[in-house]
């Protein structure tokens, strides 16, 4: 067996580590950094480029360039948000037979899961190069918030790039476990996570290595790239104005300002003032033009306040849902590149009347945390016994009149098995539609369809009779398993929630092959271009 590394695969960055004795340890990229932009690009020439290759030559290819596919995972595309994506992102998405998303390059269709899995398997070929042995087990993060199709369409991505994850673990624990490793103290903690793309509070229990998580909340579209859009609008806005000229249609125009956007943020992290220069954004008869504006930290606060008050009151809900109060937490961990905006750590710094605990870098705390994990999994850390995670979004079946029944509550630790008992609606009913949704809204039409089976040859009876029994189990995945039983007869239907969407064993397999096969020229000479 070879070595078990920890992945998290970020929206914007991805990052690898292992474990070196007790340590964990950041696995560098094959440049030698420690974390990879989760980028991977088609270039005309047919080569497929990854990391900070495919983002250097995003602005001349920004159509075939790929990002923040992770917004993409275990979604559909007629969701509001990906509509929404869609129009601020250069690349072409369309729908899958089964409404899940597709990225089109050129007349190729690949699935978010494919483009994740080059991200996976570049980061593998990273740790292989540089631990000298054969990686094929990893330990892979996710957002608490991620629903089941989310986790399942990460798990598929793994299997693609060949392999095995032994445990999907959530990215606030994750970096709970590594902030336990270097303290191993008991302690209450909060973890705010905002990475580039999602955004997730979560409250925990540390208590004699046994890492409780209390309540997670969050918003799988709340995160960097939010703040990057406002400056990005804020430019193009600003170039209007001056010019009468609307470049928002230009694609090249658009990534160089979202890189340009991007860079002035992480500035004013740091500095008070940034300059934005883009000279020739846009040419016609009458000459170029060019931009050039200075963005001041106070300006960049102003517009995207609003985001940072929107995640305000998940931090009250889960607060609630743990049964604590901001003076009860021990530790506030920031987690995520966009946590060293310094606004966010003052505001978080208010809210919990106390200073967050910087010592880990924001970037890296999460794949080091998971590295820990494949060290709790493999028995070498002995004194991290177990980790309790929660269900991060209720689970339950569809019954009369779109009403929601919820078997399995948010915040159930996991891994879990419930059971609840069900009945027919009509006499001599022999069939049963279990229909199985994840969500908080007691209207099921509101919440997310997870999959849906029949529970067939019911023994006749008058309505109201029948004992129909649903179970559920979550695994420590967090993914779930559903059954429905026929007191009466015996008879069981089973489902593992997947098949109402994402990515079929044989689809998988195929892609595999495919990638085996060699879908795109690969450059031999450059080691960063093969997978
Ligand atoms: P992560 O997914 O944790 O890698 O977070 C990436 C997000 O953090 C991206 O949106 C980055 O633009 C953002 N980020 C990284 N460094 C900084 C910084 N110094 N200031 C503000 N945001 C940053």
């Amino acid at each position: 067996m070879g070595r078990v590394i920890g992945i998290d695969l970020g929206t914007t960055y991805s990052c690898a580590a292992y474990l070196e004795g007790n340590e964990p340890k950041i696995i560098p990229n094959l440049e030698g950094l420690p974390t990879t932009p989760s980028v991977v690009s088609f270039t005309n020439s047919g080569e497929r480029l990854i990391g900070n290759l495919a983002l250097r030559q995003a602005m001349t290819n920004p159509e075939k360039t790929i990002f923040a596919v992770k917004r993409l995972m275990g979604r559909k595309f007629d969701a509001d948000e990906i509509q929404d994506m869609q129009s601020k992102i250069p690349y072409r998405l369309s729908k899958a037979e089964n409404g899940d998303i597709l990225i089109d390059i050129d007349s190729i269709k690949l699935t978010p899961q494919e483009i994740s899995a080059m991200i996976l398997s570049y980061l593998k070929k990273c740790a292989e190069s540089y631990l000298g042995e054969e990686v094929k087990e990893v330990i892979i993060t996710v957002p608490a918030h991620f629903n089941d199709h989310q986790r399942q369409a990460t798990k598929d991505a793994a299997k693609i790039a060949e392999l095995e994850v032994l445990r999907v673990i959530n990215e606030p624990t994750s970096a709970c476990l590594a902030y336990g490793i270097s303290n191993k103290k008991n302690a209450t903690v909060a973890v705010y996570d905002m990475g580039g793309g999602t955004f997730d509070i979560t409250f925990l229990e540390i208590n004699e290595g046994i890492f409780h998580v209390l309540a997670t909340n969050g918003n799988s579209f709340l995160g960097g790239e939010d703040f990057d859009n406002r400056i990005v609008k804020w430019l193009l806005d600003s170039f209007n104005k001056e010019t009468g000229i609307d470049i928002s249609y230009d694609k090249f125009a658009l990534q160089r300002i979202k890189e340009a956007a991007e860079k002035a943020k992480r500035e004013l992290s740091f500095t008070l003032e940034s300059e934005i220069n883009l000279p020739f954004i846009y040419s016609d008869e009458s000459g170029s033009k060019h931009i050039k504006k200075n963005l001041t930290r106070k300006e960049l606060e102003d517009l995207t306040i609003d985001l940072i008050q929107k995640s305000i009151p998940y931090i009250g809900q889960a607060l609630d849902e743990s049964k604590l109060e901001p003076e009860l937490i021990d530790e506030v961990i920031l987690v995520g590149g966009q946590t060293r905006m310094p606004i966010i750590k003052k505001k978080i710094s208010e809210y919990f009347r106390k200073e967050p605990n910087e010592k880990i870098n924001p970037d890296e705390i999460v794949a080091l945390g998971a590295a820990v994990q494949s060290g709790v999994l493999e028995g070498k850390i002995a004194d991290l016994v177990l980790l309790l995670d929660v269900t991060p979004i209720s689970l339950g079946i569809e019954t009369e009149n779109d009403t929601f029944v919820k078997i399995i509550d948010k915040n159930t630790t996991i891994p879990t098995k419930k059971t609840m008992a069900f009945t027919t609606v009509e006499n001599n009913q022999r069939r049963v539609r279990i229909h199985v949704l994840q969500g908080e809204s007691k209207i099921a039409s509101e919440n997310t369809p997870l999959a849906v089976f029949d529970l067939v040859g019911i023994e006749g009876a008058p309505a109201g009779v029948p004992q129909i029994d649903v179970t559920f189990e979550i695994d420590a995945d967090g993914l779930a398993k559903v059954y429905a039983k026929d007191m009466a007869t015996g008879r069981k239907q089973g489902i593992d929630v997947r098949p109402s969407s994402g990515l079929s064993n044989y689809q998988i397999e195929e892609i595999i092959k495919r990638t085996r096969e060699g879908q795109f020229k690969v450059d031999e000479d450059d080691e960063t271009r093969l997978l």
